[in-house]
């Protein structure tokens, strides 16, 4: 029987939290499937191990997952230490030195969940969002001069690269041809930003080519946040930078019901390195140690995990086990207006996986 070697990292606020319930879920399906087992290892890094050791992770933190068969991730961003400090030393240390460049975001009404528009019941929104996630306006390049001083300048340069954006736009032409409707959405911003931005038209152009049949189109990513509120059917998959694709998929959390329901996979496609999973959420400071976080978004994250490790049937499993529950109000967290808990969304779950025949 196969072991798959899972890397976890729970991080900080809200992160170890939902973690842990992604674990024990992990380990149902596991159970009920009978075919493979997980062996989880827990790395305590994050803000607390920050203020031990000065650093988020250990120097060879990255070796010590490098040969994983994939990491679930929870969150950085600790009440006492600076969010630059916490997001670059370690969920970016990790995306970035594991070459995680695709970032894949699903969104869907799932059963039993209202949108805040009035005119989505359900279908209208099913798309994907896929995110730049090695380089853009999260490239790292800038610096600050004159600290201190009146005259201080900074800058945070944007860096697109040939063939940065010629992979992630093969990726996300490749996933849109793999749906059903087979329409993509560049969404670019070339209209103001005339160097990367002009770039990232032209590769998505000439990658277009190599793909005659999915339908693309190019949207400014000002007017991509009105189509998704006002014409939400007409979306299916869609590609953006770094910056745009973070903003963009919160308001898609949003407009399905909760940032507490998104997932994302980081995957590193040629598996070279391990890829990560991991909610899309933060920290939550507001609601941390008080139970509450929606652990939906960390158990959608498992089911991309599971289809990554390339466990099908299971992945299908807790997908049907996660529509059970969210299926039923009595089952909803407070972020989706209901009373429960995150340990009683898990038990109901675990439930549903064990009763699941299919
Ligand atoms: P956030 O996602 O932590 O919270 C935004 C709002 O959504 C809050 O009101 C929160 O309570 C709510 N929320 C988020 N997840 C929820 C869940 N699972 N269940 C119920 N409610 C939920 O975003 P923020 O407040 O902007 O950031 C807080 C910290 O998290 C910052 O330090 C930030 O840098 C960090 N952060 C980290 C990541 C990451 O590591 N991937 C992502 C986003 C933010
Ligand atoms: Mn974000």
């Amino acid at each position: 029987m196969h072991t798959y070697r899972i890397a976890v990292i729970g991080g900080d606020g809200i992160g170890p939290e939902v973690v842990s319930a992604g674990v024990e879920v992990l380990e149902a399906v596991a159970a009920r499937c009978g075919d493979f087992t997980f062996a989880f290892d827990r790395f305590d890094w994050g803000g607390e191990y920050y203020k031990r050791h000065g650093r988020m992770m250990p120097e060879d933190g990255r070796q010590q997952i490098r040969h994983h068969d994939a990491i679930l991730f929870g969150s950085a961003g600790h009440p006492e230490i600076p969010d630059h400090i916490t997001l670059w030393g370690l969920r970016l240390a990790i995306c970035q030195g594991f070459d995680q460049y695709a970032n894949v975001r699903p969104t869907r009404m799932l059963p039993g969940i209202t949108s805040p528009l009035r005119a989505v019941s359900g279908q209208e929104i099913n798309w994907v969002i896929v995110r730049e996630n090695s380089e853009g306006e999260y490239s790292g390049v800038g610096g600050r001069v004159h600290q201190g001083l009146a005259l201080e300048a900074a800058t945070d340069v944007s860096v697109l690269t040939r063939g940065g954006v010629e992979r992630i736009m093969r990726f996300a032409f490749r996933l849109a041809q793999s749906r059903p409707r087979r329409r993509l959405t560049v969404v670019t911003k070339s209209n103001a930003q005339r160097h990367a931005m002009v770039l990232w038209d032209e590769v998505a152009a000439a990658v277009a080519a190599e793909f005659p049949d999915v339908t693309w189109d190019k949207m400014l990513v000002d007017a991509m946040t009105v189509r998704m509120v006002l014409h939400p059917e007409s979306i299916d998959t869609v590609v953006a930078t770094n910056l745009h694709a973070d903003i963009l998929s919160d308001l898609a959390a949003a407009l399905s019901g909760s940032l507490g329901i998104a997932p994302t996979a980081n995957l590193n496609p040629e598996r070279a390195f391990p890829s990560m999973f991991e909610p899309i959420h933060g920290s939550a400071f507001d609601i941390m140690g008080k139970g509450i976080a929606n652990p939906i978004g960390t158990f959608w994250s498992a089911v991309l995990l599971l289809e990554h490790l390339g466990e099908k049937a299971a992945a299908a499993r807790l997908m049907r086990a996660i529509e059970r529950v969210t299926a039923e109000p009595r089952w909803h967290t407070p972020d989706l207006g209901g009373k429960a808990t995150t340990a009683e969304v898990t038990e109901a779950v675990i439930a549903a996986i064990a009763a699941d025949n299919g």
